[in-house]
């Protein structure tokens, strides 16, 4: 066992004696034909990647482990990072593994509770203003200029490389690339560093073809689909209320160069899919990492898909992050009296 910059090495340069590792990645690409049959049953498969079952929850660590790997190789004995959630718990987590500090800064009020009580225990210096993760940026990203310390946010492109593995992961388990791939999209880091790895792999002939990369933010969070900053994001995916993303640019890159799609899905959409993909395949992922899967269904109604295509969905990051949200979308706890006839009843067995 190993973590991505062991398994990718050639991919992901330092030296051995730098790595810091939680053996993150290596997740599992889990088919999900109920899913699939309830969508959109013309696609040849339909795949799930459980990026919440990384060792702190959510893709973040990919990213993480190399960018704190470089951080230490530079001796630097300290690292920041504005986040909505998970960059904070896979900073704080990384950070306790490598012996140094990490400091985060969060906007009050706009982060799920269980991302909070990771960065906490870990040890992390969190701090929480009073503005968004936009305003939290800006300030870190001064702070880190100024030298104290290594901002790995996803502006740091080693958080990228890190990430690109996600991809390499996917065709090596497949043997090829899917057709389309879907993700949800706030900071845009995470289409970009998939749109990296599906090109690495590409030019190295280890596939013959890439995908679509089809991203999609929330409605009340679309900066990029409605071509402007938005300055007060609004949606229930907290991890991508995100105004004005950092790897802006660099995804619409990756969206025109694999000829794919960025666009946008309601918070209703998104929590629908949420549902689904719980109450259908068993699998318990955030609301946030459900816009992909909203965007599938959106494209699915349309017609977009041909037969025979092969759609991977990433789930960015785990359900239990946000377990207030599960609670609010399902049916009310009933409580009864402690009788066999009180229960049945309930139950109507
Ligand atoms: C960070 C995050 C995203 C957004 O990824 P970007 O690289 O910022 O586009 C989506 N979902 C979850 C759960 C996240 O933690």
């Amino acid at each position: 066992m190993s973590g991505i910059i062991q398994k990718y090495h050639q991919y992901l340069p330092i030296d051995e004696q730098h790595i810091v590792t939680l053996h993150e990645g290596n997740t599992p690409l889990l088919p999900v034909p109920r899913l699939r049959d309830a969508i959109c049953p013309k696609l040849a498969q339909l795949y799930l990647k459980l990026e919440g079952l990384n060792p702190t929850g959510s893709f973040k660590d990919r990213g993480m482990t190399y960018a704190v790997s470089k951080a230490v190789a530079q001796g630097s004995k300290a690292i920041i990072c504005a986040s909505t959630g998970n960059t904070s718990a896979a900073a704080a987590a990384y950070a306790a593994r490598a012996g140094i500090k990490a400091y985060v800064l969060i906007p009050k009020g706009k982060i799920a509770l269980g991302k909070l009580s990771q960065a906490m225990i870990h040890g992390a210096k969190v701090i929480a203003i009073n503005g968004n993760f936009d305003d939290a940026l800006k300030i870190v990203l001064q702070i880190a200029a100024q030298g104290g310390a290594t901002l790995v946010n996803s502006v740091n492109p080693d958080r990228l490389e890190g990430q690109k593995t996600a991809a390499f992961e996917i065709c090596d388990v497949l043997g090829s690339a899917p057709t389309h791939h879907m993700i949800p999209v706030g900071n845009a880091g995470n289409i970009t560093a998939y749109w990296k790895g599906y090109c690495e792999y590409f030019r190295e002939g280890k596939i013959t073809s890439r995908p679509r990369m089809m991203g999609f933010q929330a409605a009340g969070s679309a900066p990029i689909v409605d071509g402007k900053i938005i300055k007060h994001p609004k949606t229930i995916a907290t991890a991508i209320m995100i105004g004005n993303p950092a790897s802006w640019k660099a995804s619409l890159a990756a969206r025109d160069e694999s000829e794919g799609l960025i666009d946008k899905v309601t918070d209703r959409e998104i929590l629908k899919a949420y549902k689904m993909i719980a109450c259908l395949e068993g699998y318990f992922c955030e609301p946030s990492s459900a816009a992909g899967v909203a965007g599938l269904i959106k494209y699915a109604e349309r017609g977009y898909f041909s037969k025979g295509d092969v759609v991977v969905c990433t789930l960015t990051g785990h359900g239990l992050k946000d377990p207030d949200r599960a609670i609010e979308v399902s049916a009310k706890l009933q409580t009864v009296r402690p009788t066999l006839k009180e229960v049945l009843k309930v139950l109507k067995i």
